[in-house]
């Protein structure tokens, strides 16, 4: 038997090829659409709409491609972290976040990363592998808490911009009317910034892009960053500059606030500059210390003031609140390493 394709992560033209194949009828890509992306169904009999013959023949060639998370951990906060198996044995981890007035999921796009930036868990972890647009899904399709999602973040493990074309086919999955029909609104992928491909990812998505910036000195960026070196962020904001940002998209920067490092006057003053005639905001995100880390938490009151000097330079500024930590679910927290990234 030839089991070895998933359908959940196929764009509705890959269905469409995967029904010609099977002789089935041109319509039948948006039923098997439906199935996957607009129900819950954990077998290809399921799909009751098509003919027995159909569903046999789907049945023999594809598998569904879900898998139901492995363990479960809960905050004090109320936040929840989900490990979820992937290909060759190892695993991701996402992060559930309900909040008053939104519900969000953070979820991975990699396991580990290749970027190591210093204050990083995931980064620590190294990379080893990319996630299929399937397997990225999979975080929300099987998820406990599905059907309260209102807000996805491209936040967990990993760049998503260094899978770019598996990410941009989740992106198409989950904003299309034959998919989830989610609005790109309310979609945000954040990214350390790479050269090249934050164009495209603003030219072939419509949903919110967040910029990884952390501090306006190419130097001090380079010596947490090792990113600076190969996509300096001049360019990464070359190319936002030059790309014609509609009044619905939202471009955002994060920012992480070290203890003693990146919250001074100067720092202010210089990301006013470099961000003129972008229109954007910056969150600031208070340093979670990893085990180990030379780099320390912020006071709350130091975060507080560098948010009021941005705003009173201009730049319109928020402060994000760490979620999870307790659970390490929180921002920079994930990592499956202790999985041995492979099971057994
Ligand atoms: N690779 C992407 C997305 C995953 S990281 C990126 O770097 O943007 C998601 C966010 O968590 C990034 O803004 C990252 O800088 C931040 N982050 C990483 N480690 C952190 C830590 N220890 N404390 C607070 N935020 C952290
Ligand atoms: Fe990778 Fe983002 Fe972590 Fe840097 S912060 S190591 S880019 S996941």
């Amino acid at each position: 038997m030839n089991r070895n394709d998933a359908l959940f992560g196929k764009t509705e033209s890959e269905l469409l090829e995967v029904s010609n194949k099977l002789g089935m009828p041109r319509y039948a890509a948006k039923q098997i659409a439906g199935w996957l992306y607009k129900k819950k169904i954990l077998s290809v009999d399921e799909m009751t709409n098509l003919s027995a013959v159909s569903r046999k023949k789907l049945g023999k060639e594809y598998d569904l491609g879900l898998s139901g998370f492995s363990e479960a951990r809960v905050s004090s906060d109320g936040t929840k972290k989900y490990l979820f198996p992937v290909q060759n044995g190892m695993f991701v981890e996402a992060a559930y976040i309900p909040e008053r007035n939104r519900n969000t999921l953070c979820l991975s796009t990699q396991v580990g990363c290749r970027w190591g930036c210093d204050f990083c868990m995931t980064g620590k972890q190294g990379f080893t592998g990319n996630l299929s647009a399937g397997e990225i899904i999979n975080q929300l399709q099987s998820l406990p808490e599905k059907e309260n999602v209102t807000n996805i973040v491209y936040m967990g493990m990993g760049e998503p911009l260094d899978n770019l074309e598996e990410v941009l086919k989740s992106l198409e999955i989950l904003t299309s009317e034959w998919g989830y029909a989610m609005s790109p609104r309310r979609i945000t992928v954040s990214t350390i910034g790479i050269t090249g491909k934050v164009s495209r990812f603003l030219k072939e998505s419509n949903c919110h892009l967040a910029v990884s910036l952390h501090t306006p000195f190419e130097d001090e960026r380079m010596s947490i960053m090792p990113v600076e070196k190969v996509h300096p962020l001049e360019k990464v904001l070359e190319e936002i500059r030059g790309f014609d940002i509609d009044n619905q998209r939202r471009i955002s920067f994060e920012y992480i606030v070290f203890g003693d490092m990146n919250h001074s006057n100067r720092h202010a003053s210089k990301l006013a500059e470099i961000l003129k005639g972008i229109k954007c905001r910056i969150n600031l995100i208070p340093y979670n210390p990893l085990p180990g880390s030379t780099l320390e938490e912020p006071y709350s009151e130091a975060v507080e003031k560098f948010r009021d000097t941005l705003i009173k330079k201009g730049v319109f500024s928020t402060i994000r609140k760490s979620r999870g930590r307790d659970i390490s679910a929180a921002c920079g927290l994930l990592s499956t390493k202790n999985r041995g990234d492979r099971a057994e």
